[in-house]
């Protein structure tokens, strides 16, 4: 599609879009009630407006019912997470019993990593890529010592080659090859939330099961956010938070995808505790775990009624606009139109100011662009800020916009591009 930088034809672009009444289904921020063009999706998702009314209704519950709130009114606490599994199931490409919202994305993947990493005298690494998030490194290393194995030789870090802030796809199998006999688990996010860079995650599936590893993903920055098929890809787990694309609210619910393959593996070590006993027999409270099928049988704690809550209002609103093959197809359009536009923000300047780091190719990339500013690049971020052009800002030098499909409009995305070319201007 060829893009035109000018207003009018955004405005055009919005007139086509199938989903563009979705952004009235989310309160946008103000600034002195001048409303924000909020870029910011891949860090905390907008508030649904039909939010409130959803968590005054639990509170009325719980004031009416008290704890008979469990099992009667019209959602009872006890069944409500299906419900959410219901809505959630489509949206990462697996089956409802696949798929259980609990706890936080770290807590998760920790728990996760108890059944799926087993290392061995022979088999004892995992492979990540470089510049994983924080969390994810600490949460590796801790599993790792927690073996009495040295993060230093059982962790196998892919890195960008050759100045690339990205990391080749050959790079990523060929390290897989390379370290075949000696690898016990693949872990990758499904998009890097540093670069944007969308990961071949049926390749890498396929390549770990080829030498026998367990693969799986955290994918904070890919739910809700590219098309996923966890199941037919074959996966073997996954975790996401649900905050960023997925609009359930600061410290949100995370959830797990555990494949089918696995319900009835004896061999896999789990945490248990009472939430994750057979559903039809946990109140008999007898001792000896019997987990319930599915990754609901990874659950521990006594589910969380207010944070499903807050998610189920925002999945509902997936559900209304047919999920990721809608969205993803308005997202590559929304993305490639802000790529064209910072293009088109360099030529205006007469210099290569912004260097963005996401792959061009739309295949390879979600929502988000991250860009590098050559120069003055926190002061130009604060001055977008002041002129209510909210992406976030990460060190050094990188920008990161995100246009988000559900609530983002292509007048937004020119707008943004408008303001970042002024400042530009006014501060180089
Ligand atoms: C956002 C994010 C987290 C945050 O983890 P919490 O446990 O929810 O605080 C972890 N990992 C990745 C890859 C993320 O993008």
């Amino acid at each position: 599609m060829t893009f035109e930088n000018t207003s009018s034809f955004a405005q055009s672009l919005d007139d086509q879009d199938i989903l563009r009444n979705f952004r009235n289904e989310f309160y946008f921020p103000d600034n002195n009630s001048r409303p924000i063009n909020y870029l910011c999706g891949n860090s905390l998702g907008l508030q649904p407006r039909s939010l409130k009314n959803a968590i005054e209704n639990q509170l009325q519950n719980w004031e009416k019912l008290g704890v008979e709130g469990w099992f009667d009114g019209e959602n009872p606490w006890m069944y409500y997470h299906k419900e959410v599994k219901r809505l959630l199931a489509p949206l990462v490409g697996a089956s409802e019993l696949e798929v259980c919202p609990m706890n936080t994305l770290t807590v998760n993947l920790h728990l996760l990593l108890i059944s799926f990493y087993k290392p061995t005298k022979t088999r004892f690494k995992i492979l990540m890529e470089a510049n994983a998030f924080p969390s994810d490194q600490y949460a590796i290393e801790s599993q790792i010592r927690h073996h009495g194995l040295d993060p230093k030789e059982a962790i196998v870090e892919v890195k960008p080659k050759d100045g690339n802030f990205t990391i080749s796809q050959e790079d990523i199998l060929e390290a897989i090859q390379e370290n075949k006999d000696s690898l016990s688990l693949i872990l990758f996010g499904g998009v890097n939330y540093f670069t944007g860079q969308l990961f071949d995650m049926a390749a890498i599936t396929k390549a770990g099961h080829e030498v026998g590893a367990f693969v799986g993903f955290d994918l904070a920055h890919a739910a809700g956010n590219v098309k996923l098929e966890l199941h037919n890809w074959q996966v073997d787990f996954a975790c996401w938070c649900s905050y960023k694309y997925q609009n359930s609210g600061p410290g949100g619910i995370s959830a797990i995808f555990v494949h089918e393959n696995h319900f009835n593996n004896p061999n896999l070590n789990r945490l248990a505790g009472w939430w994750g006993y057979n559903e039809s027999n946990r109140f008999k409270m007898e001792s000896g775990f019997i987990p319930e099928l599915g990754a609901d049988g990874w659950q521990i704690s006594c589910t969380q009624v207010i944070p499903l809550t807050m998610y189920h209002a925002s999945l509902k609103l997936f559900e209304k606009a047919g999920y990721m093959d809608t969205l993803r197809e308005k997202s590559v359009k929304l993305t490639s139109y802000l790529y064209f536009l910072i293009q088109e923000v360099n030529n205006a300047l007469g210099i290569e100011q912004y260097k963005i780091i996401t792959p061009e190719d739309e295949n390879q990339r979600g929502a988000q662009l991250s860009i590098i500013a050559q120069s003055k690049g926190k002061e130009i971020f604060d001055e977008l800020v002041e002129n209510n052009v909210l992406g976030d800002w990460r060190s050094p030098n990188v920008i990161r916009l995100s246009p988000v499909p559900l609530y983002n409009s292509f007048a937004d995305v020119h707008l943004a591009a408008q303001v970042l070319f002024n400042v530009s201007k006014k501060l180089l």
